[in-house]
C-alpha cells in the first residue's frame, strides 16, 4: 500500500483517499497554481491506525523521510539545518470539509538551534521567536492537550510586562520569556522536555492529527451533520512547507471567498492580516481587515489573488473558499475549497454561473443542498415594527435570519437549556470549535470578537443560524454571566433578539416576518420544475395552508387529514358529544351539522387547489384521543367535590366512564382509521357525503375540483370493499340528489405491514395508493413513534445502531423493500396505478431520491418543504438521468 503521496503524484479527484485538503492542494499543484511543496498521508493510514490500536504502520516512516528529503530538494531548505531550516505545517483533512473540527499544526521544525537559523537567514529575530512560540503553543495544546488558557495567560502577561497591546508587538526579548514559560507548561502536563527534535515532533504531530478524528468536536459533528463511513472515513495529513505571513509588514494571511458567501454577489469577500499566521484569523483574536483594503496596501498580490480566484472558479466550476499567504510580497495558495454558503449564495450563484456559462442548469440544481434551501424560509425582523424598538448593540451580521431567544453565556448551559427545548441565544466573547454542540442547541449566535471569516461565523453561516459576531461595545462578563453595553445589563436568561442579517441586536422579543421567495429563487424552482419527474403535494389541512403550499408551488394536497378539523375550537365540542352519544339517532344529529361545517372546510381547500387533486383522508386516530384525559378527568371531579358542584360532577364522570372504556393499551394499533369507520359506519359515511356535496356544489359553480378520498389503516381488501359499499350508496345518492355525474377516486393508505404485501388485492379496488410511511416505518421497526425520538433513538444513533433516524429518512433495506413490493404488485394489476408517500418523508431529500428509483408518482410534504421537495426531485431526476443505462440484451432470432 502505497502510504504517502507528493503533493506532484496525488490524484487531484481522490477526495476518499487523500482526504479534500490534500486532493486540492495535489490538484493545484498539477495546475502550477503557487502552492509550497508537500505531500499527503493518506486516510488509509489512519484506518490502519486505528485498526492497530493507535500504533502507525512501521513502513509508513521511511515513506515520510523520502517525502521529507524531496521537500528539502525543492524548497533548498534542510531538515533541522543549523542553517536554513525546512519548516513545515502539519493539516488534517478528510473526505469532507470539517471546518475547524480537526487539529492543524504550524512551524514544526523548530528548536533552540533552528530558532537561531531562523533568525540569522532572515535577519529577523521577532519573526523567528514569534513563530517558535506559536509552534510551542498549537503543539502543546493539540498534541499535549495543554489548555490554551494557560498559554494565553502568559501572552497577556507578557504584553502587560512591555507595556503593548497587541500580539505582533511583542519584542524578541519578551517572546523570547514567552517560549520558555511555555515549555515549561508543557512539561509540566508531559512530565517530560518538549520535544526538540524535528523527526519526533512530526511523529507526535501525526499521531495528534489522526487522533482529532476521534476527537469529540470531530465525532459530534459528523454525528450531526450524517458524515456517514461511506462519505468520509478518517482523515490524511498534509505536511507542507511553511510560508510565512508574519515576516514583517510585507506578508500577510488571509481568507478570502471568491463570491460573497452570503448573498452570492461576484465579488471576492474575505479578511487578510498583516504580520501574522492563518490562526490568528480563524481564531479571531485580531480583529482583520476587509480584503478590499489590500488593494492599495499589496497591489501586486492582490491582483494575483483576483487572477487565481477567477482561474481556481474556472478549473472547479464552483465557487471557492481559500487560505493564502504573502510571504515577502511573494504570493502563495495554501488552501481552496468549495466555499460553504447560506441558501441566498447558493441560489445566487447558482443563477449567476448559468448565466456566465460557467454551468449547466443541470449543475445549477445539483450543486444546492436541498435541506439548506429552508434557510430561505425563515424568518426575518419586521424592520417597520422594529422601528421603535431598543437596540442595545451592533455588531458585524454574519449570517442572515432573526432568532429571538435568552441569552446563555455558558456553552453547557446552553446545550442543556437547548436541547430542553429553550430557546437559547448563545452569547460568547469568541468561540472555539469545543463550543459546537452549542451552536447545534442554540437559535442564534452572538460574540464580542472576531470578523466574518471567525469559527462563530463560519459554522454559524454553515448551519444556517443567525449569527452577529465582532459585536465589541458589548463587554462581556462570561463568568459573572453577563454582558453591558452602556447602560444596558443583559444577564442570563433575557429576552434578547438578534437580526443576523443587519447586526443589530434588540432587548426583548421583537416581530418577524415570513420569508418572500426571491426572483433568482423562482428561477431555481422552474428550472427544478421542469427537471424533475415526480409530482410534489402538499401535506394541508386548511385552506390557508393549501394556499401557502400552492404559492410555493405544490401540485395539489396529497393528504388532508381531516380529524384536524375537528380539532378546531368550534368542532371539538360536537365531535365530543358524537363520541358520547347514547343512540344512533343521536350521533346522527350531530353528525349533520359536522357534515355541513366539513363540505364549507372542503370547499375552501379545493378552491384554493383548483386545477389539481385533493386527497382527502377520512378519519383516523381513535376516538379517546379527542376526549380529555382520564388523569386530568379525575383531578377536575375531585376539585368540583370538594366545591360540591355535583351536576357539573355527574356530567364529568359519565365523560370519564366512556373515556375508560373507549382507553386502549396500544392505541397505535388500536382501534383507529377503517377500524373505526367499520364499526361506526356513519361517521365514514358523514364524511364520504361531505366530500361528494362539496365536490357537486363546486361543479355546478364550474369550480375545476378534484377531490379523492382516502382510507387509513387499511390492512385488507375487505376492510376496503367494505367501505367501498359506503361510498357507493353515497355516491349515488348525491349524484342523484345534484342531478350529476362525479368523478371521485376512491384509494387507500399503504401503512399497515399487511396492505403492502396484498397490494396485488387492494388494487382491485383501490383507484390510487399512498404511502403512509410514518405508520409503516412504525410498523416495520415495531417502534413506537410517539415515544422512540425521546427515548432510545438518540443513542441508537450515537452507538450507530441505526445511521439515520427512520422516521426523517426512510429505511431503504426495510421500509423501501415494502415499498418496491407494494409498487410493484399494485402496477402488475393497474399499470397506471397512481402512488404517492404522504409519511413526513415526503419532504426528505434523501428519502425523495429514493421514491424517485423506487417510481412513485408523487410525494407530498408541508408546505414550507415544498421548495425542498421540488429541487430534491430534480435532483433524483438528473441523478438518474446520467446513471449509465445496464447494456440491453442482445435478442436472439
Ligand atoms: C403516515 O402514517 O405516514 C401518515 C401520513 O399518517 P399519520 O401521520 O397521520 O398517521
Ligand atoms: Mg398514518
Amino acid at each position: 500500500m502505497k502510504m504517502v503521496y507528493s503533493f506532484d503524484e496525488g490524484d487531484g479527484k481522490n477526495r476518499k483517499l487523500l482526504g479534500g485538503k490534500g486532493a486540492g492542494l495535489c490538484e493545484m499543484t498539477q495546475l502550477k497554481l503557487p502552492v509550497p511543496p508537500g505531500f499527503t498521508i493518506t486516510t488509509e493510514v489512519c484506518k490502519a491506525y486505528y485498526q492497530n490500536n493507535k500504533n502507525l504502520p512501521k513502513t509508513l516512516w521511511p515513506e515520510v523521510k523520502k517525502n521529507i528529503a524531496k521537500l528539502e530538494r525543492k524548497t533548498g531548505k534542510k531538515w533541522n539545518s543549523k542553517e536554513n531550516p525546512l519548516l513545515v505545517s502539519v493539516r488534517s483533512g478528510a473526505a469532507i470539509s470539517m471546518p475547524g473540527m480537526m487539529d492543524t499544526i504550524l512551524n514544526l521544525g523548530l528548536n533552540d538551534t533552528t530558532v537561531e537559523a531562523l533568525t540569522k537567514k532572515t535577519s529577523n529575530p521577532r519573526f523567528a521567536w514569534d513563530s517558535y512560540r506559536r509552534f510551542v503553543q498549537l503543539f502543546g495544546k493539540v498534541v499535549f492537550g495543554v489548555n490554551d488558557k494557560k498559554f494565553d495567560a502568559i501572552l497577556e502577561n507578557a504584553k502587560n510586562k512591555q507595556g503593548v497591546h497587541l500580539d505582533s508587538d511583542l519584542n524578541e526579548q519578551s517572546l523570547r520569556e514567552v517560549v520558555s514559560q511555555y515549555k515549561d507548561i508543557c512539561q509540566k502536563h508531559t512530565g517530560q522536555p518538549f520535544p526538540s527534535n524535528p523527526d519526533d515532533q512530526l511523529l507526535l504531530a501525526i499521531k495528534a492529527v489522526f487522533n482529532s478524528w476521534m476527537g469529540e468536536r470531530a465525532v459530534v459533528y459528523r454525528e450531526k451533520n450524517h458524515v456517514t463511513k461511506d462519505i468520509a472515513d478518517g482523515t490524511a495529513v498534509n505536511v507542507v512547507a511553511m510560508v510565512f505571513g508574519n515576516m514583517g509588514n510585507d506578508s500577510a494571511t488571509g481568507v478570502v471567498f471568491t463570491r460573497n458567501p452570503g448573498d452570492g454577489t461576484n465579488k471576492i469577500f474575505g479578511e487578510y492580516l498583516v504580520n501574522a499566521q492563518g490562526e490568528d484569523v480563524v481564531a479571531g483574536v485580531r480583529t482583520p481587515k476587509p480584503v478590499d483594503e489590500m488593494k492599495n496596501e499589496m497591489p501586486k498580490s492582490y491582483e494575483l489573488l483576483l487572477k487565481t480566484c477567477r482561474n481556481l472558479e474556472r478549473h472547479y466550476k464552483e465557487p471557492q473558499d481559500i487560505e493564502f499567504t504573502v510571504e515577502r510580497g511573494k504570493f502563495y495558495l495554501l488552501q481552496t475549497r468549495s466555499a460553504k454558503m447560506n441558501a441566498a449564495g447558493m441560489i445566487k450563484t447558482s443563477v449567476d454561473m448559468v448565466k456566465e456559462k460557467l454551468i449547466t442548469k443541470e449543475r445549477a440544481l445539483l450543486r444546492l443542498q436541498a435541506d439548506q434551501l429552508e434557510q430561505l424560509l425563515h424568518k426575518t425582523i419586521d424592520y417597520e415594527k422594529a422601528k421603535g424598538s431598543k437596540k442595545a448593540a451592533k455588531g458585524i451580521a454574519a449570517s442572515p435570519g432573526a432568532a429571538s431567544g435568552i441569552a446563555v453565556f455558558d456553552v453547557k448551559q446552553a446545550v442543556a437549556m437547548g436541547e430542553n427545548g429553550a430557546k437559547v441565544i448563545l452569547v460568547r466573547e469568541e468561540t472555539k470549535p469545543e463550543d459546537v454542540p452549542a451552536f447545534f442547541a442554540s437559535v442564534g449566535i452572538l460574540t464580542s470578537r472576531g470578523g466574518k471569516t471567525s469559527h462563530a461565523a463560519v459554522v454559524a453561516r454553515g448551519m444556517g443560524k443567525p449569527c452577529i459576531v465582532g459585536c465589541s461595545e458589548l463587554k462581556i462578563n462570561q463568568d459573572a454571566k453577563m454582558a453591558t453595553v452602556g447602560d444596558i445589563t443583559i444577564r442570563q436568561g433575557d429576552q434578547i433578539t438578534i437580526d443576523g442579517s443587519q447586526g443589530d441586536v434588540y432587548l426583548g422579543d421583537i416581530p418577524t416576518i415570513e420569508p418572500q421567495i426571491t426572483d433568482n429563487f423562482k428561477t431555481i424552482l422552474e428550472w427544478a420544475k421542469k427537471a424533475k419527474k415526480i409530482g410534489i403535494r402538499a401535506n394541508a389541512d386548511t385552506p390557508d395552508a393549501a394556499q401557502l403550499a400552492r404559492r410555493y408551488g405544490a401540485e395539489g394536497i396529497g393528504l388532508c387529514r381531516t380529524e384536524r378539523m375537528f380539532n378546531a375550537s368550534d368542532r371539538l365540542g360536537l365531535f365530543v358529544k358524537l363520541i358520547m352519544a347514547k343512540s344512533v339517532d343521536e350521533r346522527k344529529q350531530h353528525l349533520e351539522k359536522l357534515q355541513e361545517l366539513q363540505k364549507s372546510d372542503f370547499i375552501q381547500i379545493l378552491k384554493a387547489m383548483e386545477g389539481y387533486k385533493v386527497t382527502i383522508r377520512l378519519l383516523d386516530p381513535p376516538l379517546h384521543e379527542f376526549l380529555p384525559n382520564p388523569e386530568e378527568l379525575i383531578n377536575k371531579i375531585h376539585k368540583l367535590e370538594k366545591q360540591g358542584n355535583t351536576q357539573e360532577i355527574e356530567e364529568l364522570k359519565v365523560i370519564l366512564a366512556r373515556a375508560k372504556e373507549l382507553a386502549e393499551i396500544n392505541p397505535m394499533m388500536g382501534h383507529r382509521g377503517v377500524r373505526v369507520g367499520i364499526t361506526y359506519p356513519e361517521i365514514y359515511e358523514m364524511q364520504i357525503r361531505a366530500v361528494f356535496e362539496a365536490g357537486a356544489e363546486l361543479a355546478k359553480q364550474k369550480i375545476n375540483a378534484y377531490p379523492q378520498i382516502m382510507i387509513p389503516q387499511v390492512g385488507s381488501i375487505t376492510e376496503l370493499n367494505h367501505i367501498r359499499q359506503i361510498y357507493e350508496k353515497v355516491k349515488a345518492e348525491v349524484e342523484s340528489k345534484y342531478g350529476l355525474k362525479l368523478k371521485i377516486n376512491f384509494g387507500t393508505m399503504l401503512e399497515v405491514v399487511r396492505a403492502c404485501l396484498t397490494s396485488g388485492e387492494l388494487a382491485s379496488t383501490a383507484e390510487f395508493f399512498s404511502f403512509g410511511t410514518n405508520d409503516l416505518t412504525q410498523a416495520v421497526f415495531s417502534y413506537s413513534r410517539e415515544d422512540v425520538e425521546g427515548k432510545f433513538l438518540p443513542e441508537y444513533m450515537e452507538k450507530e445502531i441505526l445511521e439515520r433516524n427512520p422516521f426523517q429518512t426512510v429505511d431503504v433495506n426495510g421500509v423501501g423493500s415494502l415499498v418496491k413490493i407494494a409498487i410493484s404488485n399494485g402496477r402488475a394489476l393497474k399499470p397506471g396505478l397512481e402512488i404517492g408517500v404522504c409519511g413526513e418523508h415526503g419532504g426528505d431529500p434523501n428519502s425523495i431520491k429514493f421514491f424517485h428509483g423506487a417510481g412513485v408518482s408523487y410525494v407530498s410534504a408541508s408546505p414550507h418543504r415544498i421548495p425542498i421537495a421540488i429541487v430534491a426531485a430534480a435532483q433524483a431526476a438528473i441523478l438518474n438521468k446520467s446513471k449509465p443505462k445496464a447494456k440491453a440484451k442482445k435478442s436472439h432470432k
